[in-house]
């Protein structure tokens, strides 16, 4: 029987745990990456990988409530099977991470040590210091190195996926990969071909992730016809430190581990922040949130910060955004065993020690919840059918997409260390989608012209780049043009007038990117091509991130337009409360009756998105208000909760889950 052959582009925690269960199912797998996989960007993460366990069971946790705090923290944005499915393989996944040797934290007892992360009251985060990722990239790695050992795992780092080759019927049978040592090209053949390549975070120029997540091979596959599901969802992590090469990730796990967000009461108090005693700090989270605290997701949090500074003018310094993330409270020898990682970088950048002096932090770009759309099948029981081929599925027959840069698992905003579970998670469960009989021996047939002329219209291209002369726009200053633009617009608060104009903007910079000459013209380890290519691509995303924020005129998660913000309660007397209360709910209803639904992208002819909208399956858990218990809420909570009863008790006992989209 032939072989299954898969091309797997990337080999961060998707694409390594895709090829180690593609080789295990009996798949010949064709790893490709821009760097060796082992630098990946999910060597960066650090505080820790959710799933529901023994301690947090104990407290009356379960898959359930793992499932509903990832689509209330994601304010039901995202169909609810795939979620669902997730949350029920995460103590699996933790055990084989474990079992693969995962140096993961222990208590005195030798049990699993666990973390608080935020939009969960529950200790559900295991963690390895505060280089998590690290530690679950490296015993990935030792098991495809095995499979590479056995014949199974090829793996070609340093080449860049450049584009999917479809055939007349529009299906993917592989891709065209650049060697970006010899700068040769080289075409790959496949039964299917598996996205797993990250983050776009470069397009926003500086941001918390890698060099490398400039979102090239998502874009080069939407460019190709792949739909791209809620581009505009682009989570801003509330701490990281503010730098000007690049933005450093203070990991939510300091938070999760006691650490606390506070401004001192008077604006810029020129005091060392250890001698501000207790009553001239505001703890302005645990003030605002007391059930949540410093945990509330990151969203609000992010919100929370900005708003502290720009409107209450409590910002730290006069001239530069911050406020402070405290530690030093806490025991050192603590603090070493379980965030020594993240503490050494604040120290190494900015020379101070976080264990004795609070840290200055401010939001940061950090993740995109956004990707490429990817279908699945639901089961019977609710959740997705193992082995279906349509699970991670892209419009194009063939092409998959797992891990950050598909678009399924985080809806509107993601739950720190969720995203570790969803990559090694997809990663897994992809495999037998793709490893079945339905795909094997499609790379075997005859396509031998279709490759060539794929590849020759690369080199072509390669060629007409190295040739460009003359041009006087330099890619890495329209870069930074490009990431200013988008950090002003497109992150914290969002405005149609700057969207679009914003819009407008980055449409003239993709054509100034065609006058981009090279400073490198020579074809050997040619860095400076590589980049402007990838730059090109930046474009189409940052259009449909642009387009797809202007269409939305709501808010949803970390999508924040002033001008569609629900008021709070303003009355004080009880009457005028619930009035208030009640109206809120009508409109919340309005809302989600409106905008309850995901952006779709399609790259159109003329170079512009084309959006269209996607229904939710939110059948498992319908939609609520996203309080995370504001002081102030509970009248909201109150009347929200009389409303879903009248309504329960309006449903005939027969009915039953209703068939998702996806059904
Ligand atoms: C600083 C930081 C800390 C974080 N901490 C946590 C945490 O504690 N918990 C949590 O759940 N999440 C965390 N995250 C998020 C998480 O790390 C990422 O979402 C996740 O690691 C992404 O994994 P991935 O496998 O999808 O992609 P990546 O790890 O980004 O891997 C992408 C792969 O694709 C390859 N690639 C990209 N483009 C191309 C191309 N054109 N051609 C060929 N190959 C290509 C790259 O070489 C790489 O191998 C953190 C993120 C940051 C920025």
């Amino acid at each position: 029987m032939a072989q299954t052959r898969v091309l797997v582009i990337g080999g961060g925690l998707a694409g390594l745990s895709a090829s180690m269960r593609l080789a295990e199912l009996g798949a010949t797998v064709d790893l490709v990456s821009l760097v060796p996989v082992k630098r990946s960007h999910s060597v960066c993460a650090q505080g820790g990988i959710n799933s529901v366990n023994a301690l947090t069971r104990q407290q009356g946790d379960n898959e359930w409530k793992h499932f509903d705090d990832t689509v209330y923290g994601g304010d039901f944005l995202q169909h609810q099977p795939p979620v669902k499915e997730m949350a029920d393989w995460g103590p699996r996944i933790i055990d084989l991470m474990d079992r693969l040797g995962v140096p993961f934290n222990r208590t005195p007892e030798g049990f699993r040590d666990q973390r608080r992360f935020g939009g969960t009251l529950y200790k559900r985060t295991a963690f390895a210091g505060a280089t998590t990722g690290q530690q679950l990239l490296y015993a990935l790695d030792e098991q495809v190195r095995r499979y590479e050992v056995e014949g199974r795992v090829k793996k070609w780092e340093f080449w860049d996926f450049l584009a999917p080759v479809l055939d007349s019927s529009g299906r993917c049978r592989g891709a065209v990969c650049q060697d970006l040592v010899s700068m040769k090209f080289k075409a790959f053949p496949a039964d299917a071909v598996i996205l797993a390549s990250g983050g776009c975070g470069l397009v926003y120029g500086r941001s918390t992730m890698s060099m490398v997540c400039t979102g090239s091979a998502v874009s080069r596959a939407y460019q190709a016809g792949a739909a791209y599901g809620n581009g505009e969802f682009i989570q801003v992590h509330p701490t990281a430190i503010p730098g000007a090469d690049k933005l450093r990730l203070m990991s939510e796990s300091a938070r999760g581990e006691g650490g606390r967000v506070w401004v001192p009461r008077k604006p810029q108090d020129p005091r060392n922040p250890r001698d501000i005693p207790e009553a001239d700090r505001y703890y302005f989270l645990e003030e605002r949130y007391p059930k949540y605290g410093n945990l509330v997701p990151r969203d609000i949090a992010t919100r929370e910060i900005f708003d502290i500074c720009t409107t209450d003018g409590l910002s730290v310094e006069k001239d530069r955004l911050c406020v402070y993330l405290d530690l030093s409270h806490l025991p050192r020898e603590m603090l070493d065993r379980k965030l020594g990682g993240i503490l050494e970088i604040y120290e190494k950048f900015q020379g101070v020690d976080p264990r004795v002096v609070p840290m200055k932090i401010f939001p940061a770009v950090h993740y995109s919840m956004g990707g490429l759309w990817v279908d699945y099948e639901r089961s019977a029981t609710g959740g997705m059918e193992e082995g279906s081929v349509r699970n991670q599925q892209t419009t194009i027959p063939g092409l998959y997409a797992i891990g950050e840069c598909d678009y399924q698992y985080h809806g509107a905003n993601r739950l720190g260390a969720n995203s570790l579970l969803s990559c090694i998670f997809s990663g897994l469960f992809v495999a037998p989608s793709v490893a079945g009989p339905a795909a094997a021996g499609r790379a075997g047939e005859d396509a031998s012209r279709l490759f060539e002329s794929a590849l020759r219209r690369q080199e072509e291209r390669h060629e007409a780049l190295l040739a460009r002369r003359g041009g006087n726009e330099n890619p890495y200053a329209l870069h930074q043009e490009l990431g200013n633009l988008m950090t002003r617009v497109a992150t914290v608060v969002r405005r149609n007038e700057q969207l679009a104009a914003a819009y407008d903007e980055v449409c003239t910079m993709e054509e100034r990117w065609q006058r981009c000459s090279l400073s490198d013209t020579g074809n050997w380890t040619n860095q400076n091509v590589v980049f402007t290519k990838a730059l090109g691509d930046m474009f189409p995303v940052a259009k449909l991130i642009l387009k797809g924020a202007l269409l939305r005129d709501e808010c949803r998660g970390a999508h924040y337009k002033p001008a569609f913000a629900m008021p709070g309660i303003a009355a004080t007397d009880p009457a005028g409360k619930r009035r208030e209360a009640e109206a809120w709910c009508d409109r919340f209803e309005e809302n989600t009756r409106k905008w309850l639904k995901s952006t779709i992208a399609r790259h159109g002819a003329d170079g512009h998105p084309e959006i269209s909208y996607e229904d939710i399956d939110t059948s498992l858990i319908p939609p609520r208000p996203r309080l995370y218990g504001l002081v102030g809420g509970d009248v909201i909570e109150e009347v929200w909760k009389e409303r879903s009863r009248t309504a329960a008790e309006d449903v005939p006992a027969s009915a039953g889950l209703a068939a998702g989209a996806h059904a």
